[in-house]
């Protein structure tokens, strides 16, 4: 299949991965839109939010955990008094390029704390 971010998870297409576990790859955007960038991508491909089944349920879930994990790791957990956004663009008028579903992590604009 034709897929960059298929292509990123299996090392074929270089990126500055930050994190990855059994499931999930992340890793730095190469256009930021915010001081930190990070896309977050299920290693299984799912082409977006609109192609979910049911049985992916758990997955999605474990992808929540898995941005408030990274969020820690990169030091802007609201726990730590910092935070960030959390995104999915969905479709073509949503804004999405690239269909292999991810979840973007922004933050770190008030780089002076
Ligand atoms: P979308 O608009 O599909 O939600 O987000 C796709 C994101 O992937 C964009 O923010 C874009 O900058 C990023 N992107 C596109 N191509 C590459 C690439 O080759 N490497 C990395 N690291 N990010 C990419
Ligand atoms: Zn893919």
């Amino acid at each position: 299949m034709d897929c960059l971010f298929c292509k990123i998870i299996k090392r074929e297409v270089p990126a500055d991965v930050v994190y990855e576990d059994q499931n999930f790859v992340a890793f730095n955007d190469i256009n930021p839109k915010a001081p930190l960038h990070i896309l977050i991508v299920p290693k299984k491909h799912i082409s977006s939010i609109d192609s979910l089944e049911d049985q992916e349920k758990e997955l999605i879930g474990e992808l929540f955990l898995t941005a408030k994990k990274i969020a820690k790791e990169q030091g802007v957990s609201s726990k730590d008094g910092r935070g960030y956004k959390l995104m999915f663009n969905v479709g073509k008028e949503g804004g999405q390029i690239i269909d292999h579903l991810h979840l973007h992590l922004l933050g770190k604009w008030n780089n002076d704390k």
